[in-house]
């Protein structure tokens, strides 16, 4: 079932849950990219195919999200959907952040990209390279409570992002169901570890929003 684009999901908080954050997808060509906001502070969560960033400012128009209004954002893990138009929202002024168990990965994307994909190479010295336990307070500095986790498995860089409310971005991460033999066990302990920390509902990399394997 395709993603239905443009529906916006928000959550309601009650007063001692974590404060509602709406998630919007601009996602296209088969990938989801999320926007998560607080109010006017937003988050991007994967960051568009190369060659394609009128694509983004087009589903982001469409949305009424203001490109300005990004101010920061991370690739759930440095493959070509995920990535590719990273360095092309930096020129449009957002931060990028990189969780340092993934700094390794960003400069090898460019070599699986061919000229005629018009990648924009990520700089690599304007970034903010953090490690995982200090995401929180970054979030909390736009007003959104979440923690990002390493959950290795799709690829040894995948970070995911849950949210105190129990959404889980986990990109690529594979389904434990599809694991094959060689990844079981990692796959099987980046799902524990997701679900130990409150996720509930995932919105990956590709295909519909679900409820946690
Ligand atoms: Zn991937």
């Amino acid at each position: 079932m395709p993603i239905k684009r443009g529906a916006e999901i928000a959550r309601h908080a009650s007063s001692s849950a974590p404060a509602a954050c709406s998630i919007v997808n601009v996602g296209y060509r088969s990938t989801n990219f999320w926007v998560v906001s607080a109010g006017r502070s937003r988050f991007l969560v994967d960051l568009g195919w190369p060659g394609m960033f009128g694509a983004l400012e087009a589903n982001l128009k469409r949305m009424d999200i203001p490109l300005g209004e990004l101010s920061h954002g991370f690739a759930t893990h440095y493959h070509m959907d995920h990535a590719g138009a990273a360095q092309d929202l930096k020129h449009a002024g957002m931060r990028l952040v990189v969780f340092d168990v993934q700094a390794p990965f960003v400069a090898p994307m460019a070599k699986w990209m061919k000229p005629g994909m018009h990648y924009t190479e990520i700089t690599p010295d304007d970034n903010t390279v953090i490690p995982l336990a200090e995401g929180r307070a970054l979030l909390r500095t736009l007003g959104i409570d979440g923690e990002f986790l390493h959950t290795p498995g799709h690829s040894d860089d995948s970070v995911s992002l849950v949210l105190d409310d129990g959404a889980a971005f986990t990109g690529d991460l594979t389904w434990p169901t599809l694991a094959g033999e060689g990844e079981i066990d990692v796959v099987t302990r980046s799902w524990e570890l997701l679900r130990s920390k409150g996720a509930k509902q995932v919105y990956a990399g590709h295909g519909p929003i679900r409820g946690m394997p």
